[in-house]
């Protein structure tokens, strides 16, 4: 793998941190008027300690961070990958051990103090905002998937700041944030993947008020713990009657399972990803009976998706660079291949797409974090639910997000995939052999559209938010205006927009439910292009001179290849309007 810091040495995140977020608008939102920096100024807690006093401070703050999540991953984890990878996990006897180097690697990182990134301050976390947890995914996912999901999962105990009880909270999260444990998502099943409202995992009640697990669980990565740590393995299961609402959330620790076996897979090598057998397994009951599958588990996907489109987004940069140095270096027909215009084409596209996809990840956590801390902090305000849920601002930013999660989820894993392969094709012959670490990424990669729920399953999660919000007042609609009102927009980009109604239009006009489900793909994939493209025009028009030319470039050659995509995907929904069965 390249050595490099992949922070300070990737120009175009470097752009988005220096240039596009905009901090002003998010900082002080994240810090609440600076609450934690005056905490410490008048506690002198440690735990607040790097709290920031300014924007310009969070900024820095954040900035040192990136910076050596970037020199770890860059510099040492990438030199320890391919070992990682031809070694892998390992099960025998019930227990299961991971490469020397994904340990070294892990506590590499710890001691670079870039861990644990998702949790509060307040709990012993760094205190990064959405927006921040997205660079930082990209960059550890960047180096390799195996190491960030060993280093990252602890992260996935966050839910609990949301919906636990203080007691709980207090009790677990610090030492989770202490590195006391890690964490794993035990939500599959044998039988029940996508439809998680079935699961069968049995929760019990005993006399004495405690809960106790039966059941099994596949495909559940590191609840085996790691090397000594162990696992809080968070764990949906069914307490009440049939369907959703008959499933609630657990704490359980990894102690307290079986772990079966782990899989032989096609990728992530030194990830375990295990079968989980719960005999009797004491559970602590987290939040209230019934919201497990509804409010908890959703809750808690929908942060690990922004962190799979993250993930898309890392993993392709990887894809990428590796092409490109192979590019420059493989001569053929008496010049390197990346002169050849088929070639340099691939690699143009590849470059635009990330591009497109590090836009639409950060707008996704912008929009999360716009409603997100406003909530949390009109709960430390003593407001009640009614009137936070009534709050206009968190209604406007949580519908948005509700929207560009999955959309984001589902974009930027499809996009890997398709860059991971022009990667490996540009490699030639030996993009298909082990010795190149195009290999790994391609085979790593095609795990992502599929975990953390299905493309399909996010289609399905966006498709309602797309159409309602393309409606006359709908807040998809309006927020694409206000985005497109912000940049002298071209003419491009508004005939892409009014591409985007005709096929909201073509999709309604589709008569049989069936048929017009099935097209739900089309639509959210134009839908999300749109807004992609509308980004990357805001985003070109911050520059000047020569960038912004050559942001401008990218940015139109993308919105030529979504006017080519919506057109066809209208067509294709014209054709089948009176169709009335697949
Ligand atoms: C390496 C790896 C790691 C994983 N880690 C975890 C983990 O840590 N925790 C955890 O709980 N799970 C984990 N999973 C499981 C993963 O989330 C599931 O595999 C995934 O949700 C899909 O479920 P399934 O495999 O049962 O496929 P199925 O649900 O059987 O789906 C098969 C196909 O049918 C499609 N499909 C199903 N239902 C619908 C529908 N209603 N509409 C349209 N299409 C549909 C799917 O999109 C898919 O293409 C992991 C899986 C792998 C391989």
């Amino acid at each position: 793998m390249i050595k490099s810091n992949y922070f300070s040495s990737n120009s175009d995140m470097l752009l988005h941190f220096d240039k596009f977020i905009p901090w002003n608008e998010l900082v002080p939102i994240y810090e609440n008027n600076f609450h934690d920096a005056k905490k410490y100024n008048e506690t002198g807690n440690d735990l607040f300690a790097t709290a920031p006093n300014n924007v310009e401070e969070a900024i820095e703050y954040y900035r040192t961070i990136l910076d050596a999540a970037g020199d770890v991953a860059g510099n040492f984890v990438s030199q320890h990958v391919k070992a990682m990878d031809i070694k892998g996990a390992h099960y025998e006897n019930g227990k299961v051990t991971h490469p020397k180097e994904m340990i070294e690697s892990v506590n590499k990182a710890k001691e670079a103090g870039i861990q644990p990134y998702g949790f509060q301050r307040k709990f012993g976390g760094l205190g990064l905002p959405f927006t921040v947890r997205a660079l930082m995914g990209e960059i550890i996912y960047r180096v390799d998937t195996s190491f960030a999901i060993a280093f990252g999962c602890v992260n996935l105990g966050e839910i609990l700041e949301r919906i636990a009880s203080k007691e709980m909270q207090d009790e677990w999260i610090p030492r989770m944030a202490g590195g006391e444990f890690c964490a794993a998502m035990g939500l599959t099943e044998p039988n029940h993947g996508s439809d998680l409202p079935n699961i069968t995992t049995k929760a019990t009640k005993s006399s004495d008020g405690k809960w106790v697990l039966n059941g099994t669980k596949r495909f559940i990565t590191q609840a085996c713990g790691l090397g000594e740590t162990p696992s809080i393995i968070l764990t949906l299961a069914r307490s009440g009657g049939n369907g959703a609402r008959g499933l609630s959330f657990f704490l359980v620790q990894s102690k307290d399972v079986q772990i079966a076996g782990i899989e032989k897979k096609m990728g992530l090598h030194a990830s375990p990803t295990c079968e989980v057998v719960f005999e009797n397994t004491p559970g602590l009951l987290i939040g209230e009976e019934g919201f497990g599958l509804v409010r908890y588990t959703m809750g808690m996907l929908n942060g690990a998706r922004m962190g799979i489109a993250a993930q898309g987004v890392g993993m392709a940069t990887a894809a990428l660079e590796e092409a490109k140095i192979f590019a420059a270096t493989r001569i053929q027909f008496g010049k390197p291949i990346g002169e050849i215009p088929a070639i340099k084409k691939i690699l143009r596209r590849m470059e635009r797409e990330i591009m497109a996809m590090r836009c639409l990840t950060l707008e996704g956590g912008r929009t999360v974090d716009m409603y997100y801390w406003r909530m949390e902090h009109l709960k430390e305000e003593g407001k009640s639910d009614k009137e936070i849920s009534n709050d206009e601002e968190v209604r406007h930013w949580m519908k948005l997000a509700d929207l560009l999660t999955p959309v984001s989820k589902y974009y930027c894993s499809e996009m890997c995939n398709r860059v991971a392969y022009d990667a490996l094709q540009i490699h030639g012959g030996s993009g298909f052999t082990e010795d190149y670490d195009i290999a790994r990424i391609y085979r790593d990669a095609r795990i992502i559209t599929i975990y953390d729920g299905t493309t399909q399953i996010q289609v399905m999660a966006a498709i309602g938010g797309v159409l309602s919000g393309m409606s006359a007042t709908g807040n998809f609609r309006k927020y694409l205006t206000n985005e497109i009102s912000k940049f002298p927009a071209s003419k491009r980009i508004l005939n892409l927009f009014t591409t985007l109604e005709k096929a909201v239009g073509g999709y309604k006009e589709i008569k049989a439910s069936e048929v017009r489900d099935s097209f739900s793909i089309e639509l959210v994939e134009v839908a999300t292009r749109v807004l992609a493209g509308i980004q990357l025009e805001k985003t070109a028009n911050l520059l000047e001179g020569e960038a912004l030319a050559y942001r401008l470039k990218h940015a139109n050659e993308y919105n030529i290849d979504s006017q080519a995509i919506a057109l066809s995907n209208i067509e294709k929904m014209k054709e089948f309007a009176n169709v009335d069965k697949l």
